[in-house]
This record gives C-alpha cells, sequence and structure tokens, in this order.
C-alpha cells in the first residue's frame, strides 16, 4: 500500500531487459553511442520537432537547473507558482545552476496555488522589470504539467501563458516530470501540449514513470544545443558510460511502454480516487492524473500506518486532535494492482 510517491515503485521488466541488451561489446561514451542517436531520432519524431535538441540526465534537478541554466542569465529572475518543484524541492539548485538568478513566485487562481493565470503572470512579470539596473532583469517562465498537486494545465491554459511570455520575449519552460501522465490524460500529442503551444523547453521525464533513472531535456531550437552540453559536463551530469541511459529511454519509448505506464498510474489513481470519495474523504482538487490530495481524520491516519500504508501527510502532524481532519497527499505509479488498492480501501 504505497502511495509515498512515483518513484518507489520498481523499473518495468522491459527496461532491465534493455539494459542487459546493451551491456554487450564496447560503445562510445558521453552521448556518443548508437543507443543515443536512435533516442534523439525518436524523441524528434515523437514530438513532431525534427531539429530539437535532445540531451540525457539523471535526475529531474539536473534537467530542470540546466535547462533553465541554458535560458536564463545570472542576473535574471525564473518566474514559477509558489509550489513548483523548482521552488520548493531542488534545494535551490536552479540558483546554483544559473550561477544566481532568482525565483519570482506567480500567486495562482483564487483558492489555487497549483496553477499560475496569464493575468497573475503578467502582472508578476510587469512588475518584476520596474527598478532599471537595480532589480532583477526578466527570465524565463517555469510551468510545471502535472502540476505538483496532481492538476493539468489545458492545452487552452498553456496557450494562454506562453502568449504572456512571448508578449514579454521570454522563454517558457516546462518541468514534465510526470509529462506522460499529463498527456495521456488530455489525449493529445507531445507537440500540442509543447512547442504548438508555445513551450520553448521541456523536461521529459522517465524516472516517475518507470525508468531507473532518465529524464531527456528538450529544446525545440537547436541554438541552445552546445550551451546545454557544456553546462551538463560543468555541472557533472554528463554520464560517461552514457549508452546505459541511452538504454532506458529506447526501452521507454519502445512499444509505448511510456504511454502504457502513466496509463495504468493515472488509473490507479482514479481508482483510488473514487474509493476515498466512497468513504467521503474531500479532495483538494479531483484526481486528474495520477496524484490526489485527500483529507481523512487524523485517527483513521494513524490506523491506516499502523496497518502499513505509506503516503504522507500534507498539512499537519500525526500526532494530535485525532478527529482533526489532515490531508494527505496519494501518488500512484504504474506498478501497484487494483488489489492493494482494494486492501487499502477495505482498511479505510
Ligand atoms: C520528482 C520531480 C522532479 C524531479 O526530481 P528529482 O528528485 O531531482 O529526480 C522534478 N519536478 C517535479 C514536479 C517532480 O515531481
Amino acid at each position: 500500500m504505497f502511495f509515498a510517491s512515483d518513484n518507489s515503485g520498481p523499473v518495468p521488466k522491459q527496461v532491465l531487459q534493455a539494459l542487459t541488451q546493451a551491456n554487450t561489446g564496447y560503445a562510445m561514451g558521453y552521448g556518443a553511442d548508437d543507443e543515443m542517436a536512435e533516442v534523439t531520432a525518436r524523441i524528434r519524431e515523437i514530438f513532431e520537432a525534427p531539429e530539437a535538441a535532445v540531451h540525457l540526465v539523471a535526475t529531474g534537478t539536473a534537467a530542470n537547473s540546466l535547462a533553465l541554466a541554458t535560458l536564463c542569465q545570472p542576473f535574471e529572475t525564473i518566474f514559477c507558482t509558489p509550489v513548483a518543484h523548482i521552488h520548493e524541492d531542488e534545494c535551490n539548485a536552479p540558483e546554483f545552476y544559473t550561477g544566481g538568478a532568482k525565483l519570482t513566485l506567480v500567486p495562482g487562481a483564487a483558492g489555487s496555488d497549483d496553477k499560475m493565470t496569464p493575468a497573475a503572470l503578467h502582472a508578476t512579470i510587469a512588475r518584476e522589470e520596474s527598478r532599471g539596473v537595480h532589480g532583477p532583469q526578466r527570465g524565463p517562465v517555469s510551468i510545471t504539467q502535472v502540476t505538483g498537486r496532481g492538476t493539468i494545465y489545458a492545452l487552452d491554459e498553456i496557450k494562454a501563458i506562453a502568449q504572456v511570455t512571448r508578449d514579454f520575449g521570454l522563454p517558457l519552460h516546462m518541468d514534465g516530470a510526470r509529462f506522460t501522465n499529463a498527456l495521456v490524460a488530455l489525449g493529445c500529442t507531445p507537440a500540442e501540449m509543447t512547442w504548438k503551444a508555445g513551450v520553448d523547453a521541456v523536461c521529459f521525464g522517465g524516472t516517475k514513470n518507470g525508468l531507473m533513472g532518465v529524464e531527456a531535456v528538450i529544446f525545440f531550437d537547436p541554438k541552445h544545443a552546445w550551451e546545454f552540453e557544456v553546462r551538463r559536463k560543468r555541472g557533472g551530469h554528463l554520464f560517461s558510460k552514457h549508452r546505459y541511459l541511452s538504454a532506458q529511454m529506447l526501452a521507454y519509448l519502445t512499444d509505448d511502454l511510456w504511454r502504457d505506464n502513466a496509463r495504468k498510474a493515472n488509473a490507479n489513481c482514479a481508482y483510488l480516487a473514487a474509493g476515498l470519495e466512497q468513504k467521503g474523504a474531500p479532495f483538494l482538487h479531483e484526481a486528474q492524473a495520477n496524484m490526489i490530495f485527500a483529507a481523512l481524520p487524523r485517527a483513521t491516519h494513524q490506523r491506516l500506518f499502523e496497518a502499513g500504508a505509506i503516503y504522507h501527510l500534507w498539512d499537519g502532524p500525526l500526532e494530535g486532535d485525532p478527529e482533526q481532519e489532515v490531508t494527505a497527499r496519494f501518488v500512484c505509479d504504474w506498478a501497484l494492482s487494483k488489489d492493494l488498492i482494494d486492501q487499502f480501501l477495505d482498511l479505510l
């Protein structure tokens, strides 16, 4: 009954088989392996972007930080929401890799902090360059798809944000740690969710959706390729035995494994959400992808934890008034089974 995060499950056998297969003979290092050429071709095809620059790194933090550093000067600021992973969960790596750029927080719609609205983004950007040489200069806008609250930007919402960034001449970055969970939920193409909507760079996550540790950084304008390469090397994220990253990504993109895994994860979450709803647990947002936030009485959490359920409490400690409701985060990955979810719901 493991709902703590979608990086906690196993790796699909196809990925391990691909690693075994890649583990014969010799291959050039540092991304010059044949598999990487195939990964690049495959990603360009999937994204309908024949010129795109494609690079692999092993963590989402490296992907985001190095991508943003490539799009941002040290004297600029990056616009993101208060719950963006780059703000809350990367230990200032974006600030570090950009050489000191700031993050400027864009409020969400009333009662919600997960998605930035075009109006709030416009107002925040407009305010940010009013101090001439003394203040931070405007830099990239970064959105997260799926958001840290498990919600999804609709294509029109991405387009409206991209319109604001374009009005100010700024680049748009997408943290896609859960890219495919959003993609299959929207039922759109990767191109529609990115460059066709105005996204300039995307971190295309693999790890949360079944890989052992691979994320692809994609720039739709290949002019960024070389700068990203030298930043990745300087940042210590250019893998020497690179073929083992390539082999994982290739397996991910073969026979629709990436989409199948995301569909399974989303279906698991929908199933869990339906069960929680039946028990009357209020949600922060309805289930859209593979993550939900639901409130339960503290005594219920205590009982579930004691019985072996694993998940994170979001807005309160485990100790305290047993009747008080505490919101918890539940994340489902591709490998969870209905049996395990049923086991959890029976306990509940
Ligand atoms: C998990 C996650 C990442 C990547 O984090 P790492 O731990 O560095 O791999 C990036 N963005 C979001 C929104 C995430 O949930």
